[in-house]
């Protein structure tokens, strides 16, 4: 504002006011602020930044899983006052300049139509599939692809991975890949970016790679991201969760404790879309299938999770094998692409056509 004042004090004070030339540094300006607190917005903040919070009170919500500005932004008065033994008053300030921070109300049409105008398509290497796809997997969501043990969802992966650090104008991008089965392979990660002609040092530096023990482990790496992403300031455009069931199927077993086992994927499932919504990130999700053998029209096979993963992601494929070795996508859901099916092979240097 006080720039502002000051072109328009400046201008005043030449002898012939040009109004247009005064009209377009002004509009300049407002966009600078706007820009700059856009990128202030969700990104450059902290928890000690928040008002009434000292390097004690961080310490402790951060102890108990409140270390970032969303985690508080969604927290209740009564768990930040269980945490730090604060008034439940002072509780509400520092959740209401969070939720402030983030800017967590209503949009109009246009600045969710301007948001849509940065979602980046990360390629999946093979022409066919990308189109499927109107060009590749998106930042900004999640896709799912549910298949059947050998399918080639870890091959998807380590194939977004890389293509995900050659996007094009993108300076110092980098994958967080959360793997829980222990499959990811950088010699895998060495053949494809090798095949792309890239430096496959430098690619392998640039992916960061978490390996899960069990479910909360694997909850707590998506929280140790977003710390990552806001300490250092990282250009993330890629994050992979492989698998994202499988340990919450191993250790949820028996009816009775379901309804818990989904309430956890549900809030897991939330903080990666959280993450893909504020910092733009295309979040690449796998998921096993289960036989349905009581399914006797169409497919007897179901994704493990059931609603909970499926309703939280915005794309989801199905990844089947097909015929002489080949794999089969069929782009079952999405917001605003129709269903289609693609095939082709996994071969040394990444998806190849049929
Ligand atoms: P999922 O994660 O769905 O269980 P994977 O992604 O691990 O399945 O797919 C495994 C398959 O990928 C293998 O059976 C093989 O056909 C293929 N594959 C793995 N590595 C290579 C490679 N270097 N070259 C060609 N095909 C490969
Ligand atoms: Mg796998």
């Amino acid at each position: 504002m006080k720039r502002q004042q000051q072109v328009f004090e400046e201008n005043m004070t030449t002898e012939e006011f040009d109004e247009e030339k005064f009209r377009e540094e002004k509009a300049a300006l407002e966009q600078n602020e706007e820009l700059s607190i856009e990128k202030k917005k969700g990104k450059n903040i902290t928890i000690n930044d928040l008002p009434g919070i000292g390097p004690a009170t961080a310490e402790k919500l951060t102890a108990v899983g409140f270390g970032t500005v969303m985690a508080i932004a969604v927290a209740t008065p009564g768990e930040i006052v269980e945490a730090t033994g604060i008034s439940e008053a002072g509780a509400r300030k520092i959740i209401n300049a969070a939720r402030d921070n983030l800017d967590m109300g209503f949009e109009s049409g246009d600045q969710v139509m301007r948001k849509r105008e940065r979602v980046l398509k990360i390629s999946t290497g093979h022409k066919g599939f990308d189109a499927m796809m109107a060009g590749g997997f998106e930042t900004g969501a999640i896709t799912e692809v549910y298949a059947e043990f050998g399918a080639g969802k870890t091959q998807i992966g380590h194939m977004l991975a890389v293509n995900a650090l050659s996007v094009e104008g993108e300076e110092n991008p980098a994958v967080f890949y959360i793997d829980t089965e222990n499959t990811f392979r950088p010699e895998r990660i060495k053949q494809l970016a090798t095949a792309k002609g890239m430096d496959v040092d430098a690619v392998l530096k640039k992916i960061k790679v978490g390996r899960a023990y069990n479910s909360d482990h694997q909850m707590l790496l998506v929280d140790k991201i977003e710390e990552m992403i806001t300490q250092q300031n990282l250009n993330v455009k890629l994050i992979v969760v492989d698998s994202l069931t499988a340990h919450f199927r191993a250790e949820f077993v028996g009816r009775g404790t379901l309804a818990d086992r989904q309430q956890k994927i549900n809030k897991h499932m939330h903080a990666l879309l959280k993450l893909a919504d504020m910092y733009n990130i295309c979040v690449y999700v796998t998921n096993q299938v289960m036989s349905k053998p009581d399914q006797f029209f169409g497919d007897p096979t179901q994704a493990i999770g059931g609603h909970i993963v499926g309703h939280a992601s915005t794309f989801r494929i199905y990844l089947r094998k097909g015929k002489k070795g080949s794999r089969v996508a069929k782009l079952v859901d999405s917001p605003n692409l129709p269903e289609a099916e693609v095939a082709f092979y996994v071969t040394e240097g990444g998806l190849q056509d049929v």
